[in-house]
């Protein structure tokens, strides 16, 4: 796997909590000049946000609650809530172009299948979304229509978002799309060329995916990948998962509105604000791992009823970084490792291959992370399923483990 790093981004200070109060007031002046700019520009459609908020039923109150909810996700302090509902408002200057490639369109799903109404809603009436064929009316050569309009009218401003891989064997004929049957390929390299920016959502469109597994007969590639071979050079983010969260995708999209650019991105091109932090780091069952408590097999039932640890039913949360835990899915209400079933890593590039099989732990395999080779994927695994009975072991395998991260984590900071 050998997707580029294709854009850092501006921001000095990649590391979050190093960011000091002059970073933040840096951050904030930048903000506040990109939402001039664009709120100096005619919107796209002419909704507004009163309109959307009064159709759903919200109050201004409950809007700036949620924005403020949005502040905290992206990793911004409090001095930012009011500049995350302003980008929210000048969203309608967003135009925003969503093409299917290679892929189950389980990420549109994600997005649009939310119980109440939430900041990812909102956006998705506020942002001018030119076309996505899953939720416009149009069809066939009238849907096709509208795609070649709105590229020519926004040339050079709109968000292309790619769901899927690109498949490239055979000249991209494996995917092709519309009446005239023009290909995956040319519709990436066309409809990237003209934006301004590139989002892949989901791990399809980020690394490949599922249709990457060997021996990927399509050659499926990731978005990023394919324009790095093609010398295309719109800068694109990474938002793996599968599918990816919303609260990934709109904060994102908030982000770009706020500064005018791509977030700051790890070595895999994703936003470090959502990726930069272990599942295990954040799971609400790591006390159990710690104390050496797991479920020891798929008829563990009490152990499943205790929420206890998955790791030995091959949870991958210590190799692999999403903000999972902590935004959940549908509207919060749970994620995998909630409802029982362990981590399989699906935000890493090559999941698909490397983390397999899903129900066991890593067995004897170094597993390369953005922070370096993880030597010790199987130290937990050998500490954890050597020591059941001991949980002091385990404690004091987890700190190694905890203290090796660390050591690589420094390293990386001072080079
Ligand atoms: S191994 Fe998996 S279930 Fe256990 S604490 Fe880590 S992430 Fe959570």
């Amino acid at each position: 796997m050998t997707t580029a790093h294709r854009h850092a981004g501006p921001d000095p200070t990649h590391d979050l909590e190093a960011r000091t109060q002059e970073h933040y007031e840096w951050l904030a002046a930048e903000a506040d000049k990109n939402l001039d700019r664009l709120e100096a520009q005619d919107p796209v459609h002419d909704v507004t946000l009163d309109d959307v908020l009064k159709r759903r039923g919200l109050s201004r109150r409950d809007f700036l609650k949620m924005s403020a909810v949005m502040t905290a996700t992206l990793g911004l302090p409090p001095m930012f809530d009011l500049r995350v509902a302003r980008a929210q408002e000048v969203a309608t200057r967003l135009p925003v172009i969503w093409q299917e490639l290679q892929s189950c369109s389980g990420n549109s799903m994600a997005l649009i299948r939310n119980a109440n109404p939430g900041t990812d809603e909102l956006l998705l009436d506020l942002i001018s979304l030119e076309y996505a064929e899953i939720l416009m009316a149009p069809s066939g050569q009238a849907a096709e229509d509208v795609l070649a309009d709105a590229i020519e009218r926004y040339d050079g401003q709109y968000i292309a978002v790619f769901e899927g891989s690109v498949p490239v064997a055979e000249d991209g004929g494996y995917l092709t799309i519309g009446p005239t049957g023009e290909t995956g390929v040319h519709k990436v390299e066309h409809i990237s060329k003209h934006a301004a920016a590139v989002i892949a959502a989901g791990t399809c469109s980020a690394y490949g995916g599922i249709p990457a597994a060997r021996p990927n007969p399509t050659t499926a590639m990731g978005v990023a990948d394919f324009l790095g071979q093609r010398g295309i050079g719109t800068p694109v983010v990474n938002l793996p998962a599968c599918p990816v969260s919303s609260t990934n995708v709109v904060g994102t999209i908030l982000e770009y509105a706020m500064f005018g650019r791509l977030p700051s991105l790890d070595a895999y091109g994703r936003p470090l604000w959502a990726y930069q932090d272990r599942i295990h780091d954040k799971c609400e069952r790591r006390g159990h791992f710690d104390a050496g408590e797991f479920v020891e097999g798929w008829t563990d039932i009490e152990g499943l009823k205790a929420g206890l640890c998955l790791f030995k039913v091959g949870c991958k949360g210590p190799m692999a970084y999403n903000n999972c835990g902590v935004v959940r899915y549908n509207e919060g209400a749970s994620w995998p490792i909630m409802a029982g079933h362990g981590c399989i890593g699906c935000s890493e590039p090559g999941f698909w291959d490397t983390l397999t099989p899903f129900e066991v732990p890593l067995a004897g395999r170094v597993y390369a992370t953005p922070f370096g080779t993880d030597a010790d994927a199987d130290t937990i695994g050998t500490v954890a399923l050597g020591a059941a009975a001991a949980g002091v072991a385990i404690h004091a395998g987890a700190t190694a483990v905890k203290a090796a991260t660390e050591s690589r984590s420094d390293a990386k900071k001072e080079q």
